[in-house]
């Protein structure tokens, strides 16, 4: 997800090392930097609607921190002090400092800290694999799922909700769960209605993963605020940023400012030409249509796969995102029993392979994996993906029907 450009680009180390001769570091609250400057007009010039203004940090997990900041902030200049919770969903993932995952759906990280967290409330996710009711469209589907969101925002009082936060396509906590179509429509219309703001998370999904430059853009939907990380500098610095659309920036200008608080290494130079410089790459090689071209081809790829085996199902994804769970048969749809480790078991199963595979989903369906192959991968690469993987599923077949005998 991150190393998306590959390893040991020339043109990235250059520019890292150009800027570190030049100036590594200046400090925030006293110096802006030309790097920082043009990053955030590159990355606001490419972001849907009018996103125009950007906040670095240095992790997704600070981008989300600062969402929560920002949107409290929001609304106490707006004269409304309490508004001040924030929804998330019940499988979601936003990081692990605790502002964040007080907000994340996830329920193996967060045992442990129970008592620290925020008590933020959730909405259910939109999962039409396992959610959807028989024989229901995708598109009344998407309207029960925003329904449910609606209700969850009624049940805390919109008084006192300043956001929600959503990732377009689930991550970590569900395996790449892809919503219906319309469903991100109507979160946008939700929020509007009821006053509440509408945090877009798209560390995963941003900076090209899904063919486009950021997920929103694909239903036209334009958050409040848009989180950012992993891809943006491809890993080859720790930077991570929150785009904000201009009503948010205004009213804050106003009030106590846009970004009063904020990290020593917020926006430093040498992150910040390290982005630029995977930017450029990305532009010239014409990366996002490699992203539509690979990402077809992996699909076609994996569907025909599942038709082959059948201990996989509800392939899903976008772009070179895709996921799929483990099923014991895909009639009955049943899910093999958590204790079976189904996704560790298949990550060995493909690391035996050469094949990096991400296991995913939250108890009890901790059974998805992810695949997100490097943006940058090869029609003849995609191919040998999809060898390796197949003989990694030829092995997982062997398990199920193995667990199905006893
Ligand atoms: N949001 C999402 C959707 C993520 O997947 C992650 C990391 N996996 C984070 C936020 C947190 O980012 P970081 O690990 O950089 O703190």
């Amino acid at each position: 997800m991150t190393a998306s450009i590959g390893h040991g680009v020339d043109e990235i180390a250059e520019a890292v090392k150009e800027q570190c001769r030049r100036v590594a570091f200046t400090y925030r609250t006293q110096f802006t930097n030309l790097p920082a400057e043009e990053l955030a007009r590159r990355l606001t010039d490419i972001a849907p609607g009018d996103l125009d203004m950007a906040f670095f940090v240095n992790s997704g997990s600070e981008a989300s921190e600062y969402a929560i900041r920002t949107a409290v902030s929001y609304w106490r200049e707006r004269g409304l002090p309490g508004k001040v919770k924030i929804l998330g969903r019940t499988i979601s993932y936003h990081g692990m400092t605790m502002g964040a995952l007080s907000m994340s759906g996830h329920a193996a990280r967060r045992p442990d800290y129970g008592s620290l967290l925020h008590a933020f409330s959730f909405a259910p996710p939109a999962y039409a694999y396992r959610f959807a009711l028989p024989g229901e469209s995708e598109e009344v589907y998407a309207a029960r799922a925003a329904k449910a969101f609606e209700d969850a925002i009624q049940n805390e009082d919109p008084g006192t909700v300043a956001a929600v936060i959503v990732e377009p396509i689930v991550g970590a906590a569900g395996g790449v769960l892809t919503p219906p179509a319309g469903y991100f429509a109507r979160l946008r219309d939700i929020c509007d209605r009821l006053d509440v703001l509408l945090i877009i998370d798209e560390v995963i999904t941003g900076m090209g993963r899904t063919g486009d430059w950021f997920a929103s853009s694909y239903e036209d939907v334009v958050p409040d605020l848009l989180l950012i990380g992993k891809g943006m500098s491809a890993g080859y610095s720790p930077v991570a940023g929150v785009l904000l659309r201009s009503h948010i920036v205004e009213a804050l200008r106003e009030g106590s400012g846009v970004a009063p608080f904020g990290h020593t290494f917020s926006g430093n130079p040498l992150g910040a030409a390290t982005c630029l410089a995977v930017l450029d790459f990305m532009e010239r090689e014409d990366i996002l249509a490699n992203v539509r071209q690979r990402g077809k081809q992996l699909e076609e790829g994996l569907l025909s796969l599942a038709t082959r085996y059948r201990c996989i199902a509800d392939v899903r994804g976008r772009g070179l995102l895709w996921g799929f769970e483990f099923v014991m048969d895909q009639e009955s749809k049943q899910a093999p029993d958590p204790a079976l480790g189904a996704a560790g078991l298949f990550v060995d199963e493909c690391l035996d392979q050469g094949l990096l595979v991400y296991p995913a989903g939250i108890a009890p369906l901790n059974n998805a994996v992810i695949l997100s192959p490097p943006l940058v991968i090869t029609e003849e690469e995609t191919r040998e993906l999809l060898a390796k993987l197949e003989k990694a599923l030829r092995a997982m077949e062997r398990h199920v029907k193995r667990w199905a005998a006893v």
